[in-house]
């Protein structure tokens, strides 16, 4: 409101409060050139007047002694309305015994009677509005304006100017996380996933008020609290929990506590914060656990991540990455049939040895490398399907990975097009493999881009599915060609009855979608007897073959 006025650079109005016609008269004379005036006779009508024009009153000229409702008592009303009492008030007065009384109750300056010194006047009311107006703005960038605690960078100053903690005390920084946000906001709506990170702001709020801290909603749904150390997080941990159950009982959500312990000076406040929050996303879709304190081991584990970010790029000019070959195999026939073959990268680091994906792929996913490591083994994969074809006469499709990130590219068809072409094999010999995951979280871009492969000729698996959050309506729109089974359904197929059940219904499913299904991680032979008695059409797992190197692989070529 006050924000508003200073942009638009509007008339402010100001309010007279005078009972003598003169005093009245004599004001309004010096003001009326510079703001627009609205009168008052008395306490009441001032409070009248306030709350008739709610918002646009700048400033407010009390005088003390008036029947009715004096100034004194005016100034309580005031206080005691919160809307009223933003807006600044100027006594004007001729006994400086009220000076102090009105300062208690909220008056931020005084004009002295009789109003010989229009300038003076006009000069500390102007200085008044400004002062008010710039609080305002500041306080507006100072809180977050959906939780109303502090923005971030607000945090970090007013962090910075706090004192030290007495006696050696420690102080802790832990830092809150929503588990899965987009996807409770997908899920429940926004208004829910407002009021989620209302009630955590809330809850924070209290726990930074016991343990003298300072908190923040630092990104979307991610909090930052310095306190002063304690033990108990998992009762701070319960409390929040509770807070968010209250909003809703049934919802599926759960938030996730990383604390660092003993902030000192030696690092920026900032590296803390980074430290807690590396702690919390190491319990990222763990049910068990909700808190997770930072310690050096994942301080070691951080630098070998950053290690491997350092060298991703050189590595992939030194040709260290080598794509391994996994066999897929058709077992609806006799005898099983070699059908494909799935691309899997390694990283053969000079220093660091064999690295499996799995220590790698997140990481680069999170920092879009991947998309330069996807294209070098998409390459590879291809040159491979052309090297067998050319050398033994073999046309083995294979399937490649794609991330989440790839998707974000719009010339990822045109890319993959021209790595087929330039390497002559068939659109449908290079299989893409899309993770379940991918779809839920931009199904719409997900649907068209999709779309868009298939026209263009390519097969696309849906992979690791039953792990993500697909529904049946999103499964019945989503283009595919053959749908690949989470590893965990094997894991209980000969061990429960419903885990049995379970791979039926996925299987159903497939048959449903018309494409074949595909099981992966069947390792041994009870499990690849229990998926061929179920109806599972294609199997890839230790069972058949682990991921070998691409000569490894040609032995099985024979099996097509
Ligand atoms: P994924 O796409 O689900 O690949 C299947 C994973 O299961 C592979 O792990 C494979 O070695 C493993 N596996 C296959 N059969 C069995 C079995 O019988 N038992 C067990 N326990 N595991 C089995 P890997 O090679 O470690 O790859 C892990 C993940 O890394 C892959 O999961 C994939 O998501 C990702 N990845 C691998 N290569 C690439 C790539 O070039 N690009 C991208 N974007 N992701 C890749
Ligand atoms: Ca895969
Ligand atoms: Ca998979």
């Amino acid at each position: 409101m006050n924000t508003d006025a200073l942009i638009r650079n509007k008339r402010h109005t100001v309010l007279i409060v005078e009972d003598e016609a003169v005093n009245r008269e004599l004001l309004s004379l010096i003001l009326r050139d510079t703001y627009d005036v609205l009168i008052a006779r008395d306490g009441v009508e001032a409070l009248e007047t306030l709350r008739a024009h709610p918002g646009r009153i700048a400033m407010v000229l009390l005088d003390i002694l008036m029947p009715r409702m004096d100034g004194i008592e005016f100034l309580k009303r005031r206080a005691m309305d919160e809307a009223l009492c933003r807006v600044p008030v100027i006594v004007l007065t001729s006994d400086r015994d009220a000076e102090l009384q009105t300062l208690k109750l909220g008056a931020l300056d005084f004009i002295a009677k009789p109003f010989d010194m229009p300038q003076i006047i006009l000069a500390r009311i102007q200085r008044i509005i400004e002062f008010v107006e710039d609080r305002q703005i500041i306080q507006d960038i100072e809180r977050d304006e959906l939780t109303g605690l502090y923005t971030r960078g607000f945090f970090f100053e007013y962090c910075r100017r706090l004192p030290a903690p007495k006696d050696g005390a420690k102080r802790d920084v832990i830092a809150v996380d929503v588990d899965h946000f987009r996807l409770v906001n997908e899920v429940y709506g926004k208004g829910f996933a407002d009021g989620l990170l209302c009630a955590v702001a809330d809850g924070l709020y209290e726990v930074a008020h016991e343990g003298f801290g300072i908190g923040c909603r630092a990104d979307v749904d991610l909090f930052y609290l310095l306190l002063d150390h304690r033990e108990d997080y998992e009762a701070v941990y319960a409390g929040l929990m509770a807070r968010v159950h209250a909003l809703n009982r049934q919802a599926n959500v759960r938030l996730r506590i990383g604390v660092y312990t003993g902030v000192e000076d030696a690092r920026p406040l900032d590296w803390y914060c980074v430290a807690a929050k590396a702690a919390c996303d190491t319990i990222r879709g763990n049910y068990t656990r909700g808190v997770v304190l930072y310690d050096d081991s994942l301080h070691e584990k951080e630098l070998y991540n950053e290690r491997l970010i350092a060298d991703m790029e050189s590595a992939i000019a030194d040709r260290q990455f080598a794509v391994y070959y996994q066999p897929k195999y058709d077992i609806r026939g006799e005898k099983p049939k070699l059908y494909a073959a799935e691309a899997l990268v390694r990283w053969i680091h000079p220093e660091l040895g064999f690295i499996s994906p799995g220590a790698f792929i997140p990481l680069f996913e999170e920092n879009g490398l991947i998309a330069k490591l996807d294209d070098y083994v998409w390459r590879q994969a291809a040159a491979q399907i052309r090297d067998w074809k050319d050398r033994l006469g073999v046309s083995l499709p294979v399937s490649v990975n794609l991330s989440r990130m790839d998707f974000y590219d719009p010339l990822l068809k045109d890319r993959l097009l021209a790595i087929v072409a330039e390497n002559g094999i068939p659109v449908e010999n290079l299989i893409l493999e899309v993770t379940e995951s991918a779809y839920s979280q931009n199904m719409d871009q997900m649907l068209k881009t999709v779309g868009e492969l298939r026209q263009a000729g390519f097969h696309i698996e849906m992979d690791d599915f039953g792990s993500g959050y697909s529904s049946l309506n999103m499964l019945c729109l989503m283009p595919i060609d053959a749908l690949k089974i989470d590893m965990k359904f094997v894991r209980n197929v000969a061990t429960s009855a419903t885990g049995y059940r379970m791979v039926e219904l996925v299987i159903e499913m497939a048959r449903a979608l018309g494409v074949p299904a595909i099981v992966e991680g069947v390792e041994d032979e009870e499990q690849y007897r229990r998926m061929k008695q179920v109806g599972c059409d294609i199997i890839q797992g230790y069972y058949f073959s682990r991921p070998v190197d691409a000569a490894s692989f040609e032995p099985m070529l024979k099996d097509i």
